[in-house]
């Protein structure tokens, strides 16, 4: 029988809970819903009878995909790994069941959206055969380093619904010391029940799974934090802890309020530690996991086996027996229902998941992943319609039952207004969209719809500023690249000079005729040739025989020959003149002088032009010597 919630637990600082001996906090705000957990635990689990076609999602946890090691055709065998991690966020994915791969293709997967995602789809042969499994660990002898890898290989994966990569969670740095591991068995939200029934069927399990982690971690102690409305589970988690011998192991019982299973809230009840706005509970030396989780450690550390199925509760009023099964990963939501008894009337809301935090489905055609806990259909009765919503009347309901203290009314109007920076400056990534604002508006708004919305957007604009981000550091570094193979191309081209230019040198050197000639010994050839030719005209203006024929090029020859006959025939135009000029002075005609005469002017006019004739030969005489001399030098 469930103990019934006092509602002033949450006004109260802290109080003693019988039965522990430990204080308790309590956190702002939350709610008291129905919980509805009755419908469903009142059965004991059973085992789904093996599906037909298993489909099993390669994306079954946060970061990235996992990629199919087999093909189209392959008999794999139950526990094989189909899917191989990439990268260290991620996790690999194993066959749950032997049989051949038929396709690996898009599938409708558990999404709002009814989004598809590649899938492998395996036609099960009814033998359900293993695969080699590694060998069991004794846990106490080995090291955290060895364990985490075991649950890295073991594909196992936070199965509260969080689905972070477990081996991640259990490595929180040699800097950070990790005082308490807390194993969530709150399970707050209404109607599932699976955990209560894992609590009360794999207590030794759950409680072995607690001690692996804590040597690895080398923490110690472990709280155990199970709400006060399943006190079937506390008292079998109880009895296995006492056996255990274990004194770091408490089971402590937390009062029912929605939502002490958020990660942060649980913290905060069994500790009074808050863990800060975008940071993780590591921070402040707290590791938290599913009971779920810490019983898949222990298959894969004591046992090898791989995380291949997990406990889904099916309930609602529109399910004709809801109760518990044990399902392998993959199995088609459908089988479960029909498991059940099939719907027994009209189903209004189709949920994977709780009613306050579950996805809503478009059709049960969807497998069951690690983080599957439940399929919901709900009916008219349990999910009536609340109408259009209303204007926002600033009531502030939703800031009073906000568990994380945010101020959902803020947030909508700027998730309404598309402002997604002042979105974020409201914390909106601390909101766990509990449903807790929405469930207590008086205006029927569906506030963590705005919220998702705001998130999705958010993560958009990042994407796409990251992808922007990374195009420039491609082209500054496709840039970088061809500058350096410039460089090079440049120093590999002046080595090659640098190789040929000493054996052009050695060539001469070695009595070779030289190929080639520099700058430098061209124009030291030229100044030869010119100084040669000037010595030659020299000579050949003084009358000086022509330097012989072996000594002096056949050009400087010619020219020293022609610049003596051109002195040769000016001095005697020279000599001509001069003796006109004394001899006929009479017989030529007068020469007006351009000048007018002056006062020094002789006044005979013969006189006159003998004089003129005679300074004219002087000059042609002093102009055929210049002319000599140039000719010379
Ligand atoms: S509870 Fe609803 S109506 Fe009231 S302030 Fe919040 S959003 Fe507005
Ligand atoms: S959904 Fe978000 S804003 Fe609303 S109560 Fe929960 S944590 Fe607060």
């Amino acid at each position: 029988m469930n103990t019934r919630f006092d509602p002033d637990w949450a006004a109260k600082p802290a109080q003693p809970i019988p039965g522990n001996k430990r204080k308790l906090w309590h956190f702002h705000g939350g709610i008291h819903v129905p919980d509805e957990k009755s419908l469903s635990n009142g059965r004991a689990l059973r085992p789904l009878p093996l599906p037909a076609e298993l489909v099993i999602p390669l994306q079954q946890h946060i970061g990235a995909p996992a990629r199919p090691k087999v093909g189209v055709g392959d008999q794999v065998l139950r526990g094989q790994v189909i899917a191989e991690a990439q990268g260290y966020i991620s996790s690999p994915i194993h066959a749950s069941s032997s049989g051949t791969v038929i396709a690996i293709e898009p599938r409708a997967v558990p999404h709002p959206s009814g989004m598809h995602s590649p899938c492998v789809v395996i036609a099960t042969d009814g033998d359900d055969r293993w695969a080699e499994l590694p060998e069991p660990i004794d846990f106490e002898a080995a090291d955290a380093a060895t364990l985490r890898e075991r649950i890295r290989q073991s594909g196992i994966v936070g199965m509260g619904g969080a689905s972070f990569p477990t081996n991640v969670k259990l490595n929180p740095g040699k800097d950070q010391p990790i005082s308490t591991l807390i194993l969530n068995g709150a399970e707050c939200e209404p109607y599932i029940t699976c955990d209560d029934l894992l609590m009360r069927e794999r207590a030794a399990d759950i409680i072995e799974g607690a001690r692996i982690m804590l040597h690895m971690l080398g923490a110690p102690e472990c709280l155990i934090g199970v709400e006060d409305n399943k006190p079937e589970a506390i008292e079998a988690l109880r009895l296995e802890a006492t056996l255990a011998d274990d004194a770091r192991l408490h089971v402590v019982e937390i009062p029912t309020l929605y939502p002490s299973g958020g990660e942060k809230q649980l913290i905060r009840i069994l500790t009074g530690k808050e863990v800060p706005t975008h940071g993780i509970p590591a921070q402040v030396g707290i590791v938290c996991q599913n009971v779920g989780t810490a019983a898949a450690v222990a298959d894969a550390v004591l046992r090898g086996i791989p995380l291949i199925e997990r406990w889904v509760t099916v309930t609602g009023r529109a399910i004709a027996e809801p109760q518990n099964f044990r399902v392998r990963i993959g199995t088609p939501a459908a089988d479960l229902v029909a498991a059940a008894g099939g719907y027994s009337g009209e189903v209004t809301k189709l949920l994977a998941g709780g009613p306050m935090m579950g996805l809503r489905l478009q059709t049960d055609a969807v497998p069951v992943t690690k983080s599957f806990n439940c399929v919901l259909a709900l009916t008219g009765v349990e999910s009536p319609d609340p109408g259009p919503a209303l204007a926002c009347i600033r009531c502030g309901t939703c800031a009073d039952h906000c568990p994380v203290s945010l101020l959902p009314q803020q947030m909508y109007w700027h998730a309404r207004a598309k402002d997604l920076d002042k979105v974020q400056d409201y914390n909106l990534f601390d909101c766990i969209e509990c449903g807790c604002c929405a469930h207590v508006c008086p205006s029927h708004i569906p506030l963590v719809q705005y919220y998702r919305y705001a998130k999705t957007e958010v993560w958009a604009r990042e994407k796409e500023k990251r992808a922007s981000e990374h195009a420039k550091e491609r082209h500054a570094a496709r840039e970088a690249r061809l500058e350096r193979l410039e460089r090079e191309r440049q120093a590999k081209l002046r080595k090659k000079k640098e190789a040929i230019t000493p054996k052009a040198k050695a060539a001469p050197a070695a009595g070779k005729p030289a190929d080639a000639s520099t700058d430098a010994d061209e124009a030291r050839k030229a100044k030869i040739r010119a100084a040669r030719e000037r010595a030659a005209a020299k000579k050949a203006a003084e009358g000086a025989p022509a330097p012989a024929a072996a000594e002096a090029a056949p050009s400087d020859a010619d020219e020293a020959r022609k610049a003596k006959i051109r002195a040769a025939r000016e001095r005697a135009a020279a000599k001509k003149a001069a003796a006109e000029a004394e001899a006929t002075p009479a017989e030529k005609p007068a020469e007006k002088p351009a000048d007018a005469p002056t006062q020094d002017t002789p006044a005979d006019p013969e006189a006159d032009a003998a004089r003129k004739a005679k300074i004219r030969a002087a000059r042609e005489r002093a102009a055929a010597k210049k002319a000599a001399m140039e000719a010379g030098g």
